[in-house]
């Protein structure tokens, strides 16, 4: 849709898709003009009628994707590979030599091997953009008078949209009221330096960043809240227009597919000098320098083990869907990756270890404290004094802390088929059931007490209040204990009447709730002047009365604690940082089987403010064996996960607020609550949880443990091939002998193999000691000595399995060329396969994995001895490859190396297993 073309429409003329010349300017335009040009009205929107037609008048409010390369080049670079190059020179060396079915042969796997290339990392990048496009952006809206929750695309030019801190303007708007709106619009204008914004029109020329009445899709609300007008949707807001496409294809390097390509290019310099080696020594000892090509060509293609950066990204992407199916969304591949070797996970606890299922057990006012009955949201239940209900007689200071959580509280409780529910935060709504309990309605005090303003909850000043009209007009204002009584001076009595606040006597109550586990929240009041017709944090920043106490249980997550557990076995610290108070979170904390610094038998809790006092070193240990953080500041969960990763720690962080980017970004997983996260929070994180538990974590690190594993599995199946192939060839030079292989033998042989066979191991279930053992350091190479060692055995085994037989068959049976050169070829399909068997644990014999817990390994081998048998015995492929029908016993013999190499293998693997339990039980 065209901005341009609006304001015809919208001032009612029918010319559809007619652009104008004139731009309009609507940030030297007051709210009212604008409402006129997009006939609409900033209180009551558009009807949902005229919205639709809008909507199809304009489009969906989405940025036409930019494209990022085009298919053709992504085709094209498939071909950008050291082996390729090898691979293109041999066909035209063939072709000059006349050896036209070679060249044929080599550039159709080429060919073939772009196209495999090709469609998988299309796969890959389809689905990772996939999932991340699954978190649609959702936008408040204001349609036939009534706020509704939509998603962001289908918001059309005239829409009222209310945004708060921790929001993405959902497209442009005008800004038509605001309090206190701060704009992060680096993502547009580059300048970090949050942006105050204003309702007021500015100068028809001013630049983009000085439009302060302006928000711009994108950009990220740090403070405050603010409603406006959309003015322009999908391609037509700013960002379109500079067509930054954030939602640009993601990056299929990790630290690890990196580690693999600089491998393969050392490996490829070492073997193409290797290889001119060869070719030197081959024509000084006067063999021809066609033979001697084909040998080096052969030695290049052999060794090269190209197919492995590919199959690494295929595995990684496999790990993401795995992880999506545990409502893990991965939104760099990376984390798959760092997952498998994170030691430290630190997570929030309310809504992430605790169900966030808050119901109000204890009040405390007028020096009194009360007993609620009933749990849950469904609001039966009485407030009960010892034993006896007290509604009839509740005191005026239980009465107006009771009013003062129903009034000061944005959530609305609902009943939706026999269930009650809660629309918005939970803490706010369990004071609506506790007041309810009481016999107050929502609408009956909101009748008597009418909201003028409010302040909303912000963590960092950790309270929220609201004015209302009364006799005279009253500031209600809740919150954590310290904010509520740093605000207070006086204190309320039973009676009604005043007397000066002991902040002692308050604590101590506190205390009491916290240490049974509850969320404590103090209540306060204050009479104003009748006049006063807005607060803001200076008008209540004194001489309020303090009113009483609420506290709210909120249990563990049963899932949570078993997945704490389940950490804690597999080596992972679990840390809990909070707002809440510190007595309340280590009690929890008790409750949930956190380890970590005790005193007198119970978790110590270090509070944000001790933390500031502490310094660097002292923090790092604090950091790495005290298990709950309380009261802790966002900006201080950023020195936390410095001071763990300071000692050598893989920090997992959780974060649902604005404040937590930072803090989100330094973690090596920065992980976001799908369900209460801001947009912010989602987009510094690298993984979203959909459901904001913290088992899903524990699930998402046993993924990503798997992932490694069989990543591990498949590079320790593949790299004896490409050695085995080298070291016959090499072999063969040396002894002067044939190529008991030819290139486009290997050529079949790794082809075949890598697709049929070692992709396989991707569905290798997780072993079942995963979270058993402790995280795999980071820094550790990917093959350990044990396995490098395996490596060479079985590459020395391929060896002398390929080149005996390739000489038994010459020199003892007397077989032609062709037929040894089948014989040995078939030598490494079958041993590969009886190897897969192996790898399917790297410490396991296979009775203990279950022989049939991944039959795609049986499929994968019977497809390999289906097209082996083809290899072999069709004319056609004997043509192509240079093979030849081979005898029963040239099988049996092949089989029999092949049930050896099994032999040796399951015997190396045990005897290191047993060395290596014996080492752990000493240990
Ligand atoms: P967390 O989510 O880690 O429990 P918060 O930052 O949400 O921590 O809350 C910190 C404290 O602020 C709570 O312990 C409570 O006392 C207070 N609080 C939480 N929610 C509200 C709210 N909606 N209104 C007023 N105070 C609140
Ligand atoms: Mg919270």
């Amino acid at each position: 849709m065209v901005l341009e073309s609006l304001t015809t429409d919208a001032v009612g003329s029918k010319s559809h898709g007619v652009q104008q010349d004139k731009k309009v300017d609507w940030h030297s335009l007051n709210p009212i003009q604008v409402e006129e040009l997009l006939n609409t009205s900033s209180s009551t929107g558009l009807s949902s009628s005229e919205a639709g037609e809008r909507l199809e008048r304009y489009g969906r409010n989405v940025l036409t994707p930019k494209q990022q390369q085009s298919v053709f080049i992504r085709f094209l670079l498939q071909f950008h590979q050291p082996l390729i190059y090898i691979l293109l020179i041999a066909t035209v060396v063939t072709i000059l030599l006349g050896e036209y079915l070679d060249s044929l042969v080599i550039f159709a796997v080429v060919f073939i091997n772009a196209i495999i290339g090709f469609i998988q990392e299309s796969k890959a990048l389809k689905a990772i953009d996939a999932l991340s496009r699954s978190m649609a952006l959702r936008a408040q809206v204001i349609r036939d008078g009534k706020r509704c929750n939509i998603d962001a695309q289908e918001l059309v030019p005239g829409d009222v949209v209310v945004i708060q801190s921790g929001d993405k303007f959902p497209a442009d708007l005008r800004l038509t009221k605001l309090r206190d709106l701060k704009v992060d619009e680096s993502s547009l204008t580059g300048e970090s330096v949050a942006v105050e914004k204003s309702v007021e029109p500015v100068p028809h020329d001013v630049v983009l960043g000085d439009r302060f009445c302006l928000g711009f899709s994108s950009t990220v609300v740090t403070y405050g809240q603010g409603k406006g007008i959309v003015v322009a949707t999908g391609d037509s807001t700013e960002i379109g227009k500079i067509q930054q496409s954030i939602a640009g294809a993601e990056e299929l390097q990790t630290p690890l597919t990196i580690k693999i390509k600089k491998f393969s290019h050392l490996l490829l310099w070492v073997i193409v000098g290797l290889s001119a080696v060869v070719f030197a020594v081959g024509l000084y000892r006067g063999e021809s320098a066609v033979d001697m090509f084909m040998v080096a060509v052969a030695l290049a293609v052999g060794t090269i083990p190209e197919g492995l950066p590919v199959a690494v990204t295929i595995m990684l992407a496999l790990g993401v869907s795995k992880m999506a199916a545990r409502r893990a969304i991965i939104r760099k591949l990376v984390a798959v990756e760092t997952l498998g070797s994170t030691n430290v996970i630190c997570s929030d606890k309310t809504g992430t270890l605790t169900e966030n299922q808050m119901t109000v057990q204890d009040i405390f006012a007028g020096n009194s404290t009360y007993h609620v009955t009933g749990l849950g949201y469904r609001p039966d239940g009485e407030v009960t004094a010892g034993e006896e209900a007290i509604v009839a007689s509740m005191n005026k200071t239980l009465q107006l802390c009771l009013k003062a959580g129903m009034l000061c509280n944005d959530s609305a409780l609902k009943k939706q088929e026999e269930r009650w529910i809660i629309e918005g935060d939970p803490t706010e709504g369990a004071l609506l059931v506790s007041a309810r309990k009481a016999g107050f309605m929502e609408e009956q005090l909101g009748k008597d007490y009418q909201r003028l303003d409010s302040i909303p909850f912000e963590s960092e000043y950790q309270y929220m209040a609201t004015l209302h009209t009364n006799q005279p007009n009253v500031v209600f204002m809740k919150g954590s204990v310290e904010a509520i009584l740093e605000r207070s001076a006086l204190y309320m009595q039973p009676d009604g009447t005043t007397t000066t606040l002991n902040k002692r006597r308050i604590l101590n109550e506190v205390e009491k709730m916290a240490a049974k586990g509850l969320r404590v929240l103090g209540f306060a009041m204050l009479e104003v002047n009748d006049n006063l017709k807005n607060i803001d944090h200076k008008s209540v920043s004194a001489g309020m009365i303090f009113l009483g106490l609420q506290g709210m249980i909120d249990p563990p997550r049963q899932e949570a604690i078993v997945a704490v557990r389940l950490c804690q076995q597999a080596g992972i610290d679990v840390k809990m940082i909070t707002g809440d108070h510190a007595v309340t979170a280590a009690t929890i904390a008790g409750q949930i089987g956190l380890m970590g610094r005790k005193e007198n038998g119970k978790l110590v809790a270090i509070t944000g403010r001790e933390l500031q006092a502490l310094n660097d070193r002292e923090l790092e240990e604090a950091a790495e064996d005290v298990a709950v953080f309380a009261r802790v500041a966002p900006d201080q969960k950023l020195r936390l996960v410095k001071s763990l990763q300071a000692r050598g720690k893989i920090v997992a962080m959780t974060g649902d607020g604005v404040n937590d980017g930072p803090a989100l970004k330094q973690a090596n997983i920065g992980i976001a609550m799908g369900i209460t996260g801001t947009e912010v929070a989602k987009d510094a994180a690298d993984m979203v949880l959909t459901d904001d538990n913290f088992s899903s974590i524990e699930g998402a690190v046993e993924e990503g443990r798997g992932v490694f594993d069989n990543l591990t599995k498949f590079i320790v199946w593949t790299l004896p091939t490409n050695l085995g192939e080298g070291l016959v060839i090499i072999a063969a030079v040396a002894f002067g002998t044939q190529l008991p292989v030819q290139p486009v033998q290997i050529l079949w042989i790794n082809m075949a193999t890598a697709v049929l066979l070692g992709l396989m191991l991707a569905f290798e279930p997780k072993e079942p000691d995963i979270m058993s053992r402790p995280p795999r350091p980071a820094n550790e190479p990917i093959l350990s000595y044990e396995l490098i060692m395996r490596t060479l055995l079985v590459g020395t085994l391929l060896l002398i399995a390929a080149f005996s037989l390739y000489l038994y068959e010459r020199r003892v049976l007397g077989a032609s060329v062709s037929e040894a050169q089948t014989v040995a070829t078939t030598v490494f399909v079958v041993l590969e396969s009886v190897y897969l068997l192996n790898c399917r644990s790297l410490v396991r014999p296979m009775n203990e994995i279950g022989y049939f817990s991944n039959m795609w390994v049986y499929y994968g081998i019977a497809a390999m001895m289906v097209f082996q048998v083809l290899f072999i015995y069709v004319p056609f492929m004997n043509t192509l490859f240079h093979s030849s029908p081979i005898g029963v016993m040239s099988w049996i013999r092949v089989i029999g190396a092949g049930a050896i190499l099994f032999t040796i293998v399951s015997i190396e693997k045990a005897i290191r297993f047993k060395v290596a339990e014996r080492k752990a039980r000493h240990s």
